[in-house]
């Protein structure tokens, strides 16, 4: 029975997963971690490929079948627990070296746990990742485009991201109600320097919470159209024109007029 609370979908096409297998192209090793293995539709076959495979998952459950087959293949890691609240820099020190993350997400912490795996300070060599293929769509947005926002923005600015391919809802049990995709994250270091992270953060927020409106006007709580003009940005503009290397420019420029506010 799925879960839907831990949003459970469970892979079952055999193309999908071979296609995983092979844009992942694991060696053996790699220090491997999947996300949420679920019933195990990757593990074991992701158990084939590398010499030693730690998995997070989060319903007891599965866990407890996981564990299993631990028993059985010692080379598998079981952790139980949410991945979002793991310290990855510790399971990279235990696995001494470069994390390499893959899974098929639940939708619902996608963008949480990506954040939080980019804010810490554990190797991660990529990630592969099953998402809903609209949050795919604007990680690879291009400036200008409807998908371009807040997202593409702040993970660009860390990341690469790499759209691979789509999955249809049939692939799973039982079907989600979107489509999905899979994209390749690398870390990278930041693009630029930023004199105050948080305030890009929230200077980005503010300008895609309100696109249809002119910078001028979405920013005006932030910056001065002067300090706009003096970073060679038109205030006129929509904020999707906008690169996230403007952005960081335009941040800069405020926290050096004053420190931010909480
Ligand atoms: N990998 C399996 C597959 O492809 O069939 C399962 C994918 S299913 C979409 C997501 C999995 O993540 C489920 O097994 C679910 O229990 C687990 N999960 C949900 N929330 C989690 C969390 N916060 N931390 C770890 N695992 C979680």
């Amino acid at each position: 029975m799925a879960r839907k609370r831990f949003g459970q979908h469970f892979l079952h096409d055999q193309r999908v997963i071979e296609r995983i297998l092979s844009t992942l192209d694991a060696r053996s090793d790699d220090r491997l971690v999947e996300i949420g293995p679920g019933q195990g539709a990757l593990t074991s076959p992701l158990l084939e490929r590398v010499a030693r495979l730690s998995v997070i998952e989060i319903d007891r459950d599965l866990v407890a079948a996981l564990r299993r087959q631990a028993e059985r293949e010692p080379r598998l890691d079981v952790i139980e627990g949410d991945a979002l609240k793991i310290d990855y820099a510790a399971l990279a020190e235990q696995r001494n070296g470069t994390l390499r993350l893959v899974g098929n997400l639940p939708y619902n912490i996608s963008s949480p746990l990506l954040f939080a795996l980019l804010a810490s300070p554990a190797p991660i060599q990529d990630m592969h990742f099953m998402l809903q293929k609209e949050v795919v769509d604007r990680m690879v947005a291009e400036p200008g485009g409807r998908d371009y926002g807040r997202l593409t923005v702040t993970l660009g600015a860390q990341a690469h991201a790499e759209h691979l391919f789509d999955v249809p809802p049939g692939a799973f049990s039982p079907p989600p109600r979107v489509m999905s995709a899979v994209v390749r994250i690398t870390p990278r270091p930041p693009l630029f320097e930023l004199a105050d992270q948080r305030l890009f953060y929230r200077l980005v927020t503010a300008a895609f919470s309100q696109r249809r409106k002119t910078l001028r006007n979405a920013l005006s709580a932030f910056v001065s159209v002067a300090t706009i003009e003096a970073c060679d940005i038109d205030p006129g503009l929509r904020p999707e024109r906008l690169s996230a290397a403007d952005f960081a420019r335009l941040a800069n420029a405020v926290a050096a007029e004053a420190p931010a506010p909480d």
